[in-house]
């Protein structure tokens, strides 16, 4: 039987790099997974390699905020009622480490970690050949409100401090130059060009949600490629961010590239070259909450969970 020297357990980031780093040292390694490596919570995450991050996510101080964890209104928390008095320990522990001059004690303890990630990343990712997959575009971070930035000026300093490259933008200008993705999603009131067609680069794949629209005429000038969920439902109507395209005649069956599902079957193409601009309109296909709902009603009855609920 061949030689084990060291047994990992999860095949997700953390134990593939642990499992990697072993074998670098000359160890033999088992990597065990109870399902595919690679499929847990390291498959379904934002993908952002948090080398800037500073403060680790504090346990949540407002009442308002406990409140929709405890209705479990709250996307970022859910809890299992009968899990709690398990749990106790640890949220107070979670709660007493939250405290400000914790977190700046943490931060402090924690930034070799987080300040090798980019790099650990990147010499893993050379070894796989996966470099490309990597963009450097940074972390582009809105807030709705000046106080919900101001509240970010402790981090701020400190980044500063640490000689981090945070840099704070007040324009749409800045925020769009040169980004791969654009999502326009206002609600105005009336029709404004706040997007400047200008601002938008090559490559770029821009996706106008607003019902009023936010983009200039001139938009879809610039595209290689519009595509629509349903031509259909986007040719009429009072609303929508390509209303005016449409109306006018600038957006017509005649230079529509295809309707979503035609790229996603295969019978037009996606994407052929890293420089074309795409635009993406969609204004909203309840055909798939149809498809959606039906995978996760089926999902649901593999693994006998739900609730059934009575109607009418
Ligand atoms: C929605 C979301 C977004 C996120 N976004 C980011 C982000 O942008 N950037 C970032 O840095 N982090 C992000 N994170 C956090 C990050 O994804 C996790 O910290 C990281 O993936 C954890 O890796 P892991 O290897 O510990 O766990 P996992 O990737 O979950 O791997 C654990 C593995 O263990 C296996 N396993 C479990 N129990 C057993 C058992 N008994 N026997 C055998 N195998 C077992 C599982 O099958 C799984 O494959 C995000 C997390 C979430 C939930």
């Amino acid at each position: 039987m061949a030689r084990t020297d060291a047994i990992v357990l999860g095949a997700g980031i953390v134990g593939v790099s642990v499992a990697l780093h072993l074998v670098k040292r000359g160890l033999a390694v088992a990597l065990i997974d109870r399902g595919e490596p690679g499929h847990g919570t390291s498959y379904g995450n934002a993908g952002i390699i948090e080398a800037n991050t500073l403060f680790p996510a504090a346990f949540p101080t407002s009442l308002k905020s406990l409140l929709r964890i405890a209705l479990k209104l709250a996307p970022e928390a859910n809890y299992h009622a009968h899990f709690l008095a398990r749990v106790t320990p640890w949220l107070l522990a979670f709660r007493c480490n939250s405290a400000p001059e914790r977190m700046v004690a943490t931060m402090w303890a924690m930034r070799p970690l987080f300040g090798r990630a980019l790099a650990e990343h990147e010499a893993l990712m050379a070894e796989a050949g996966a470099s490309r997959y990597l963009r450097r575009t940074g972390w582009l971070k809105l807030y709705r409100s000046d106080p919900g930035f101001a509240a970010t000026r402790p981090e701020r300093a400190l980044a500063a401090e640490l000689g981090l490259p945070v840099r704070a933008v007040d324009t749409w200008e800045e925020c769009v130059r040169g980004a791969d993705v654009v999502v326009e999603a206002t609600r105005l009131v009336t029709p404004e060009p706040l997007l400047r067609t200008e601002w938008i680069a090559p490559g770029a794949l821009v996706v106008p949600y607003g019902t009023v629209s936010a983009v200039a005429l001139d938009l879809t000038d610039v595209m290689d490629k519009i595509v629509v969920d349903d031509w259909g439902q986007a040719r009429a109507g009072p609303l929508g961010a390509l209303r005016a395209h449409v109306d006018s005649g600038r957006l017509s069956e005649a230079n529509l590239h295809a309707e979503l599902g035609e790229i996603v079957c295969g019978a037009r193409p996606g994407r052929e070259h890293d420089s074309e601009r795409i635009l993406l309109w969609h204004r909203g296909l309840s055909l798939t909450d149809i498809a959606l709902g039906r995978a996760m009603l089926a999902r649901a009855a593999e693994r006998g969970i739900g609730t059934r609920l009575p109607y009418r």
